[in-house]
């Protein structure tokens, strides 16, 4: 279902294909800075055809939505549940449920659920445009998402959401939206001071869903899965001992003409001894 969500909101009509024209660094996590100035556009041509007259919005990708870059996996072997010595614990295993039912959404697959594909955020919005296809354009904030900030935080910033429900112009609300990347909206606006103006804007887009519930029927359903053979991983940021100072947190540095040395701060954990890594936690029977 979500799937087709995704479609419907970046579904281009027939023949307005307006393709970005410009390749973003990779890696770039905030919008650049020409994302945030609207900028009036002559209307569209397209090869071969006469000027596009259509005022409808077209909706086409930017870029890609980034998904959290692992650099660190381990296992979770449930046969060692609580087992001496082991990390396999029940607290840990709550843990890891927890992380897994908040990147996890309720749609129509087999399991009732699957894999977030982006970052998933609270969003709270106010609709300053219908865009049609339940597609709004919005004034939202959330908070950043997942490892290391994948997504950066939205403070009174515009966005294009996907809304399941209808809403009004001017209303407000609240959902969980799944990032789905940065889309390049053609529109007319119909909202002051833009009334008027054909606007190319290049927004976070998010489609709102529903993540899987935390209960333990959840967990032992969740369990089950993995006995009976799913292939189930979770994303989670752990707290590693810093390689560079080998969890001291600071690093030592020869006194030119004396024996003794001078202690720098870690450049690498800034003297907290540890650094946050994404990481895959596999769990397995
Ligand atoms: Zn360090």
């Amino acid at each position: 279902m979500i799937a087709r969500l995704i479609i419907a909101l970046l579904a281009l009509t027939a023949g307005l294909t307006v393709q970005a024209q410009t390749t973003p660094a990779l890696g770039t996590k905030k919008p650049e800075a020409a994302a945030e100035t609207p900028t009036t556009e002559k209307k569209p041509t397209v090869a071969g055809a006469a000027t596009v007259e259509d005022e409808a919005p077209v909706i086409t990708p930017f870029r890609p939505f980034t998904l959290p870059v692992t650099k660190n996996t381990r296992t979770f072997q449930l046969s060692k549940l609580n087992k001496p010595a082991a990390t396999e614990t029940t607290k840990e295993l709550q843990r890891l449920f927890s992380a897994y039912a908040q990147q996890s959404i309720i749609d129509g697959s087999p399991t009732g659920f699957s894999k977030a594909t982006g970052y998933l955020a609270t969003i709270n919005y106010s609709i300053l445009q219908d865009l049609g296809d339940k597609r709004f354009l919005v004034k939202a904030a959330w908070p950043a998402a997942g490892p290391n900030d994948g997504l950066a935080a939205g403070v009174d910033t515009m966005a294009i959401l996907l809304l399941d429900h209808p809403i009004k112009v001017g209303e407000i609300g609240h959902c969980t939206g799944m990032h789905v990347g940065t889309v390049s909206l053609l529109f007319t606006a119909s909202f002051p001071p833009l009334t008027g103006k054909r606007l190319t804007l290049r927004r976070e887009a998010f489609v709102e869903c529903n993540t899987l519930e935390e209960s333990p029927a959840g967990l032992q359903k969740f369990v089950d899965k993995i006995m009976h053979g799913a292939e189930v991983s979770v994303t989670t940021n752990e707290m590693i001992t810093c390689k560079k100072c080998g969890g001291l947190g600071f690093t030592s540095e020869k006194v030119k003409g004396s024996l003794t040395e001078k202690h720098i701060n870690c450049s690498a954990c800034d003297g907290a001894k540890s650094v946050a890594l994404p990481t895959e936690t596999k769990i397995i029977p």
